[in-house]
């Protein structure tokens, strides 16, 4: 029933509103019931209106004792009231609502909540909301739930058609096994359902967020607990023998270093000594590698990989895009031929020929190394002996498409991410890998000038970077984010590309990239700017992360604002890659003090961990990374900064896993995980 379609009929609305509400996601009456309020307004208090108090928000009943229309010469309309309770009489005065007059006549009961002001002379309440006066008050006189609107969906609209349909609270099925419940004294979900819109009071409405909160953290942290005990409990038999006798912990690695042209850094050392404790337990490994652009995430794969070899077995690593497969292809090369181990590349232009030639090593074992893109996870692909998989820019693929190497005999997995998370965050997603963190960057990197460009220097800037073009650097430019609407923000980026080719840069070569051009455009381009055929990228935020342009030494990033620091530092992590100094220049039209101190921190900050900590506190998960490009989840309740409630979750999380992943005691959960793992596949990344 909760997942009837809704229709007009049930809500008493019209088609359109319907169909407004489907646009939203809104399609049944459980979507309806789980669009929470944003906010709310504690309107409980009843005042007297001899007990108003001016400038504040006042909540009255009382009696109409006139209400009139006034036009004004503007060809506008004042509605003019007075309104009374025992203890005294208010003006009331609203403006343009015409309506209102048609709602109540003189005589009629009333509930208002507004602020008093004082104005010429006189206390009146100004533009007040009001409701009609019944045993269950909604919009006024109550603890009022405020809800996300979008167009004629309005807050209001919200409150009435929720109120309507809350009777169906009752119809959701509680799925939280018993103990748990009573345990964390939690609120029935039923009851949840109902007060998180219209509580009872206070205590209710804590109670209702708190459940639901807890709901929203406990399934994510039990799916990844229940991957990392289903990936620790199976592994070949036969390859982990052979790993056993070859990876003892410490393994020589002494040959691998002194080939480096460089010294590991602290944390490089610490990450392998990580990686290598986990080879030598008897389980596979499950680890994410999160570290800042440019900390050198790739050698310590190569470290990795290296170690295999030495135990006779095989890695894969697998990238987001055939442009970056391509990069590690050729650095992978270079660390490990001298060691004679075998690496190819196979991705989705490589032909038929190559194709069955890389396919044909793997699965003799005379290849040691495959680098690829999602080419490596298709059918057909057989591994000798695989030892390890690698997956760069973990969040670009989805879960599913990463335990597919399970098949080749439960690999170890390491994951490798540039998106600094906070470890409370990581801890809640990645509650299924084990973190490692290489918070340093190699010695002697130059520090790229953040500066935030005002409007009036706007030209300046323009003169400055084609400057630079001219003596051969190249150059991003960023433009803003667009939420509306990915035909909008094609346009608007295609309009900005026109202006800057034909009024400002008319002597350099720019190009345009965006997120609806095809994946083999895209890697042309990229490849074209890579190779220095093109001076200026235009560019929406699908500039590729990972992508190394060393000659690339100015990121110009206009509506600034709208990105999440943890994305602008992304984008400034395109440049200093080389040897020049590199410069990151912030535009913005925003004047609110909140934006305008978001990029300071930019200016001032240089580690990408302390701008993700500083973002999450100051927006939420949901505005940090761009939901659409992190695969993160935005939360509705909980909020990933909630350490205590983190950790209460993953205790309980954990004592469920171990007493019963598969949930047989559990049916409704079950069935409740089930239905999240199958929605999980269909939204996973392509
Ligand atoms: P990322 O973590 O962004 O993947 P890379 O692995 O691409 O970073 O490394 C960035 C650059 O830093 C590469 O050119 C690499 O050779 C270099 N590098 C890595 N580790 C060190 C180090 N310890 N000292 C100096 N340079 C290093
Ligand atoms: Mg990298």
């Amino acid at each position: 029933m909760l997942d009837n379609r809704l229709d007009s009929t049930t809500l008493k609305t019209r088609d359109s509103y319907v169909a407004k509400l489907k646009e939203m996601g809104i399609k049944t009456l459980r979507d309806l019931l789980t669009y929470f309020p944003r906010a709310y307004r504690d309107e409980q208090e009843f005042t007297r209106i001899n007990e108003m108090r001016t400038d504040e928000v006042n909540v009255v009943q009382g009696r109409i004792k006139s209400i009139l229309n006034i036009s004004t010469r503007g060809g506008k309309v004042m509605t003019k009231a007075v309104v009374a309770d025992e203890t005294g009489e208010v003006p009331v005065l609203w403006f343009n609502q015409r309506h209102i007059k048609q709602l109540f006549f003189k005589g009629s009961e009333i509930v208002l909540t507004g602020k008093l002001k004082f104005e010429r002379g006189r206390s009146m309440l100004l533009s007040p909301k009001y409701e009609k006066p019944s045993a269950t008050l909604l919009h006024t006189g109550r603890i009022v739930p405020v809800y996300p609107e979008k167009d004629e969906i309005t807050s209001k609209w919200l409150r009435e058609k929720i109120h309507m349909v809350l009777p169906y609270a009752q119809y959701f099925e509680e799925y939280m096994p018993q103990w748990i419940l009573e345990e964390a004294a939690l609120m029935s979900l039923p009851d949840a359902i109902y007060h998180v819109h219209f509580a009872k009071d206070e205590e209710h409405l804590t109670k209702a967020r708190e459940r639901l909160a807890f709901d929203e953290l406990f399934i994510l942290q039990f799916l990844a607990l229940k991957r990392k005990k289903l990936w620790q409990s199976e592994f070949s038999g036969e390859a982990r023998e052979q790993e056993q006798t070859g990876l003892r912990p410490g393994v020589d690695l002494e040959a691998f270093l002194d080939s480096l042209p460089f010294k590991l850094t602290g944390a490089q050392f610490r990450v392998i000594a990580e990686i290598f404790e986990d080879f030598a337990k008897n389980y596979p490994m499950m680890r994410l590698i999160q570290g800042d652009v440019g900390a050198g995430k790739t050698v310590v794969a190569a470290a990795a990989i290296y170690a295999m070899k030495q135990a006779g077995l095989q890695s894969a690593l697998m990238a987001p895009t055939e442009i970056l497969a391509r990069q590690h292809f050729k650095t992978l090369v270079r660390l490990l031929t001298p060691f004679e181990l075998n690496v190819q590349i196979l991705t989705g232009s490589s032909s038929t020929g190559e194709y069955e030639q890389v396919t044909r090593q793997l699965a003799t074992g005379t290849c040691d190394l495959v680098i690829g893109t999602h080419a490596l996870i298709q059918e057909g692909i057989q591994f000798s002996k695989l030892g390890l998989a690698v997956i760069d820019e973990q969040h670009r693929f989805g879960v599913k498409q990463r335990a597919v190497f399970k098949m080749h005999g439960s690999p170890h997995m390491l994951s490798l991410s540039a998106t600094p998370i906070p470890r409370t965050m990581a801890l809640t997603l990645y509650g299924d890998q084990d973190l490692s963190t290489l918070d340093e960057l190699p010695p002697g990197r130059q520090e790229i000038v953040t500066r935030l460009v005002p409007e009036d220097k706007r030209n300046d800037a323009y003169l400055w970077i084609s400057d630079q073009v001219a003596k051969g650097r190249q150059v991003f430019i960023i433009c803003p984010l667009i939420e509306e609407s990915d035909a909008i923000q094609v346009k608007a980026v295609t309009l900005e590309y026109e202006r800057l080719r034909t009024d400002v840069f008319p002597q350099h070569r720019l190009a345009l990239l965006h997120g609806r051009m095809k994946a083999e455009e895209k890697d042309s381009i990229m490849k074209q700017f890579a190779a220095g055929e093109v001076d200026i990228l235009v560019s929406t935020s699908v500039v590729e992360v990972g992508i190394d342009v060393p000659n690339a030494t100015i990121m110009m990033i206009e509506g600034a604002d709208r990105f999440g620091l943890a994305q602008l530092h992304q984008f400034r992590g395109r440049v200093g890659r080389g040897e020049y100094q590199s410069y990151c220049f912030l535009f913005s039209d925003s004047n609110a003090d909140a934006a305008l101190q978001r990029l300071k921190f930019m200016v001032k900050y240089n580690s990408g961990f302390d701008l993700a900590e500083l973002d999450l506190q100051m927006r939420g998960p949901g505005e940090i990374y761009g939901i659409k490009q992190s695969g993160i989840p935005d939360l509705k309740m909980a909020s990933y900064t909630d350490l205590a409630m983190l950790s209460k979750v993953r205790a309980y999380a954990q004592r469920l896993v171990g007493e019963d992943h598969e949930l047989s005691k559990y049916p409704k959960f079950r069935e409740k995980i089930t239905k999240i793992e199958a929605q999980a596949e269909l939204g996973d990344a392509s």
